[in-house]
């Protein structure tokens, strides 16, 4: 029989008629004839919640203790799903993380995949036993608890699925696909058919939070077909897969903002080889993510260095480069928090020029000074201030045709 992943998020188990919701869903497509592992998210804003009782009891949150305190949040939804299914008469075992034999490395908060021992839910699934498995976490090589970073429970979906050898994997959401842009920032935004991994993973990785960037990573570097759609209406939704025909290739096929990062600047820097590989060994070494950079030439021997790093990795980013910047005889470290990354997105782009000219007097027309820029072959993205992004968004979208 084939086999199908079925992940719901928060909104899809936020309460006890939600979870029964999804247990009919999952009773419905066995009777449909499909095998089905199930992946559950905690409920509703769960995380959240846990996360804010971890600050108000301790300003120290070590690593291993909040991941055990967050993997309780995907504990509760699995076990309730399981009761739900079995008043519909379909046998089902919960199991964590650990269980499921995701085994991931030692990094608490954001680790990564290591392996899938997926034994356990083969035999689950040949004995006619829904598995439905806590999503998010995982157990390192330590033998301890961990969790894969905020919207995990994509990646443990898409990795079960890959090594099960499922014939798809459906992410059900309180969205009913992927749309051109954050259909909360433009209502009228469009709901995309078929988009390729290549344009998700840009998606995804510029605050299109529908899917968390590293399940993309792994559907594609598996050959997972992704379904994302709605758990409320349950209608079909957006097929990320391989190829999207050329002829269904559009030039912009999202917008997408994020304002998770904050932006550093170290002034007067000498212009000479080496200061930019000591500064970014310096951050790498911390393991901070860093995404836009932008160097100016020099006039006067000496330029300015500005790159953003994520928000939750601020403070380590501005103590390591207030460390170094006596050392490298620059002048000062400034930082600016109040900054959103705004982006288009699309395969089309590669072979039609003029896309960013365009972007740029959209933004221009309405005064929206842009701060920083990058591109990639099918995305171009400009720092902007943050309180300028939702309308950035939706001045884009209209300036590039995208509505509905
Ligand atoms: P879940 O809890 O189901 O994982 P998330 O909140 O992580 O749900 O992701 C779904 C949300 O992603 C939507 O409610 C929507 O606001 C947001 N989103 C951002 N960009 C997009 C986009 N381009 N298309 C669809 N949803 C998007
Ligand atoms: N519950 C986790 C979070 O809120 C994981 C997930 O929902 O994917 O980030
Ligand atoms: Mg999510």
């Amino acid at each position: 029989m084939p086999l199908a992943v079925q992940k719901f998020g928060g909104t899809s188990v936020a309460d006890a008629d939600r979870i029964r919701a999804v247990a009919d869903h999952i009773a419905r497509t066995r009777r449909a004839g499909d095998d089905v592992v199930v992946v559950v998210s905690a409920m509703g804003k769960t995380t959240d919640s846990l996360i804010r009782l971890a600050e108000d009891v301790s300003s120290v949150q070590p690593g291993r203790e909040l991941d055990m305190l967050l993997t309780a949040g995907e504990r509760i939804s699995m076990a309730l799903v399981c009761m739900a299914l079995a008043e519909l008469g379909v046998a089902a075992a919960s199991f964590t993380g650990s269980q499921a034999g995701i085994i991931t490395d030692t990094t608490h908060t954001k680790a990564k995949i290591l392996e899938v021992r997926g034994d356990r839910l083969r035999e689950s699934v040949a004995a006619g036993i829904v598995p439905v498995v806590a999503g998010f976490q995982g157990v390192s090589a330590n033998r301890d608890v961990t969790t894969l970073g905020r919207g995990g429970s994509d990646t443990t979906a898409v990795a079960l699925a890959a090594s099960l050898g499922a014939e798809r994997c459906e992410i059900y959401t309180d969205v009913s696909g992927v749309f051109s842009a954050d259909p909360r920032i433009v209502p009228t935004a469009r709901r995309l058919r078929q988009v390729s991994f290549e344009e998700m993973l840009e998606i995804a990785a510029t605050g299109g939070r529908v899917l968390a960037l590293r399940s993309v990573e792994f559907a594609r570097n598996h050959h997972v077909p992704l379904h994302v759609r709605s758990s409320f209406t349950w209608e079909p939704g957006t097929w990320v897969t391989e190829e999207v025909p050329t002829m269904e290739q559009a030039i912009v096929s999202a917008v997408t903002s994020d304002t998770s990062e904050a932006k550093l600047t170290i002034t007067g820097v000498p212009d000479r080889p080496g200061i930019a590989a000591s500064l970014f060994r310096a951050l790498a070494e911390a393991g901070v993510n860093v995404d836009m950079i932008v160097q100016n030439t020099s006039h006067d021997g000496t330029t300015d260095i500005s790159f953003t790093v994520p928000r939750t990795e601020l403070h380590e980013a501005v103590a390591i480069a207030r460390d170094l910047a006596p050392k490298i005889d620059s002048a000062s470290v400034l930082v600016d928090e109040n900054v959103a990354q705004v982006s288009l997105v699309g395969a089309g782009m590669k072979t039609h020029p003029g896309v960013t000219a365009t972007m740029f007097e959209a933004l221009a027309r309405e005064e929206i000074n842009i701060l920083m820029i990058s591109t990639s072959p099918i995305r171009i993205s400009c720092m902007v201030d943050a309180g300028a992004a939702d309308q950035a968004v939706r001045i884009l979208h209209a300036a590039f045709d995208l509505d509905g």
